[in-house]
């Protein structure tokens, strides 16, 4: 079959022209093939068998990134449907093309990538050809990379071995639709759950959902022969949450002139930072007086007669504030002859809560 013939066919030139026209404009179309040094589309040619063409022309992937599909007859002998999808950089260099050609059939069941030009725009003219000015994102490109470079180490591997874990990774909440064709998401079920791959495009609900014993989530697709996880974050503290609310709690304060929150910008805590009824709390860095702060406290509560309770987290911090804060710590030993500290009754204890 010679190129010119191709070439020459109304169906071919109706599709380049397009193609060249709405979606590529001005910047020139090259093919991929295996050999291809660059190359501004990629193409598959779906069989479908007895299948209908919708779960691929539904799909997101075709239905808002696919600049063509050519859909043949249902009454054809072999019916097909060729997708071309222009992407958003030319490709460059023949390994980049191979990986992204490698990963086609993953992401389109019953797909064999178009490698040969003479065969990406055959069409009979019976088919149904529609041509949209779109293409796929940088992302698209950055899962098919991972996808190929996959496959390409698989290939080397030795038949048998259990599925492999895919660098492309899903989100917590990933949209799935379930084999009952119910729209769900990862976080919302457990494992097992028979579901459509949220990776690749095809008809049949061929992955399972996977809870790991640590929580992680995922899932597993027999097409795919990959299991997909969601990316993982280990949860973290965040330690400027307490700060942060208690900055909204001062902006919601409905006495601005005598704040019930306050912020301190100097580098002693004064005195009368911690006030004597209510709840104080006070967050400062290390150095800034703290301390000396609530001893001005304890020294107030004895000359009014309160008791003083100092917890803490720390044993061996509870033992050395109470030292400085001359209270009596509870891990103390107590000793019978030893009069107590507060005989008075000013009643200045010291119970720590360590832990
Ligand atoms: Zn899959």
């Amino acid at each position: 079959m010679s190129k010119r013939k191709q070439a020459t066919s109304p169906t071919h030139a109706t599709i380049l022209d397009q193609l060249q026209e709405i979606v590529l404009r001005s910047d020139g179309i090259a093919l991929p093939t295996y050999q291809s040094k660059t190359a501004s589309v990629l193409a598959v040619h779906i069989e479908l068998g007895n299948n209908s063409a919708d779960a691929y022309l539904e799909h997101p992937l075709v239905a808002d990134h696919a600049a063509v599909t050519v859909l043949t007859p249902p009454e054809a002998l072999r019916p097909t449907l060729t997708l071309i999808f222009k992407v958003p950089m030319p490709l460059e260099g023949p390994s980049e093309i191979r990986d992204l050609m490698r990963a086609l059939p993953v992401v389109f069941q019953n797909a064999v990538p178009c490698s040969d030009t003479s065969t990406i725009y055959r069409a009979p003219e019976s088919a149904t050809i529609e041509v949209r000015d779109t293409e796929l994102t940088a992302d698209h490109i950055e899962m098919l990379s991972k996808l190929g470079a996959e496959e390409k180490r698989s290939a080397k591997q030795e038949t048998g071995k259990p599925y492999l874990r895919s660098s492309v990774r899903l989100r917590f909440q990933e949209p799935l639709l379930s084999a009952f064709g119910v729209e769900i998401t990862l976080d919302q079920v457990g494992n097992g759950h028979r579901v459509h791959c949220p990776i690749h495009v095809g008809q049949h609900p061929t992955a399972k959902t996977i809870v790991f014993e640590d929580g992680q989530r995922g899932v597993i697709c027999d097409h795919c022969r990959r299991t997909y996880v969601v990316t993982w974050t280990p949860p973290r503290y965040d330690f400027n949450r307490f700060e942060a609310i208690v900055r909204e709690l001062a902006k919601a304060e409905d006495n601005p002139s005598d704040p019930s929150v306050r912020f301190i910008s100097e580098r002693y805590l004064p005195a009368i930072a911690i006030g004597d009824s209510g709840v104080s709390c006070v967050s400062s860095p290390k150095g800034t007086g703290k301390t000396e702060a609530l001893r001005e406290v304890v020294v107030r509560a004895r000359q009014a007669s309160k008791n003083v309770l100092l917890i803490g987290h720390r044993s061996a911090l509870l033992q050395s504030m109470s030292d400085r804060l001359g209270l009596v710590c509870y891990l103390d030993p107590i000793e019978e002859d030893e009069e107590p500290v507060d005989s008075e009754g000013e009643g200045a204890e010291s119970v720590g809560a360590a832990g």
